[in-house]
Formats: structure tokens, sequence, C-alpha cells
């Protein structure tokens, strides 16, 4: 992707994830990979629903400003999960109700309660807390990289995409589960058989 679809890209990812209420004020961050090896993060601070496309932030590979933007304080997290995975393109985080819900009780999120979640998430591990921002949190998040999506303890949730529209579709449905694991409480997963009959045909 170049920069100025990159830029159009992510502030619309911003308000879709603002706009269902999968993130709240200033919470959260979404970075998209370009073809250039650069990449464009949400800057520090800004309320996710009011975003404009010049105030996405353009970052190197080592997570230097590029064009004197503030970029986001995770953005380490991000550039740690890119150097894990080539095929990744695009990450998001934020801090659904749900999930966060779950992830605040220390419980993981079920995605095998339906088909839908274990097409689109599968397992889903919890990492445990570290302080935002932390040097402790970008390596909670490395060892998880080959998941495509991840909470984590007391704070929100992750997912990882080939474009952001798949990140951004992984995070939506990954906070319907968790809506779904806490209204069904007490609902086993499907069972084991079913759920290699839904991987293998996927
Ligand atoms: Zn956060």
């Amino acid at each position: 992707m170049n920069e100025p679809d990159g830029r159009i890209e992510l502030v619309r990812v911003c308000k879709m994830l603002y706009d269902r209420k999968l993130t709240v004020s200033a919470g959260g961050n979404v970075s998209v990979r370009l073809e250039d090896g650069t990449f464009l993060i949400t800057p520090s601070g800004k309320n996710k629903g009011l975003l404009s496309e010049d105030e996405v932030v353009r970052i190197d590979k080592d997570g230097r400003s590029l064009d004197g933007g503030k970029p986001s304080i995770e953005r380490f997290f991000h550039l740690a999960l890119y150097e894990c995975n080539p095929s990744v393109n695009a990450v998001v985080h934020c801090h659904p109700l749900y999930c966060t819900a779950l992830a605040v009780r220390g419980e993981k999120v079920n995605c095998s309660l339906t088909p839908e979640g274990i097409i689109l998430l599968g397992e889903v591990p919890m990492v445990g807390y570290r302080t935002p921002g932390s040097p402790e949190l970008v390596e909670a998040v490395r060892k998880e990289c080959a998941h495509m999506a991840m909470t984590m303890a007391r704070h929100g949730a992750l997912t990882q995409g080939g474009d952001l529209i798949e990140a951004y579709n992984r995070m939506e449905e990954l906070e319907f589960q968790a809506g779904l694991q806490i209204l069904a409480a007490g609902a086993d997963g499907l069972p084991d058989a079913e759920i290699r009959k839904i991987t293998d045909g996927a």
C-alpha cells in the first residue's frame, strides 16, 4: 500500500472502530505497513473518531517519526508483530468493552462457541498484564505473535491481518465472541470433532 492510500484507509478503519464502539476516546492504536517498508500509525492521544489523514504518523522500522508527528507509545509491539510475520500488513489494538471485561477478570476469550469464531480467530491467547508502552509488554506480545488475535490482561485486545480490513474484521468478531461468552455464560464450546471438521474445511 502507498502512503496516501494508507492514510485514507487507516482513518476509515479508526472511524469504524469508534462508530462500532470497539474503542472509546483516545484509546487504542492502529497501524499499516507501506510498500516501501515504513509504517503509518495513529498519533498519540487522539480520539479515534475524530482523526484526520494528516494526523497519522509515518514511522520507520525502529519506531522513529519520519514526519514530525508523535506516534503512539505502543508502536513497538506493532513493529514486533510486523517483524515476526512478513505476511501481516496491519495491526489493530483497542479496548473493546466485552474483551476488556474478560481480560480484567483474567479470562481468555473462548472462540469455539460458534463456527465463525473458529474460522476467523481460532485459539486466542491472553498475555499477562504489563505496563502500557513498556518493553515488557512488547516482549509478551512478541511471544504470541503467531496468533492473529490476542487479549491483554486488564488492558484490551489486539488483532493482525493481511490488510486493515482483515485486522478490523478480526477485532469486530473477537468482541462479538467476548460478548457472546458473557451473555451465554457457562455455555460449552463446539465439540473437538466439529472444530476439526471446521478447521479442515477452512
Ligand atoms: Zn491499549
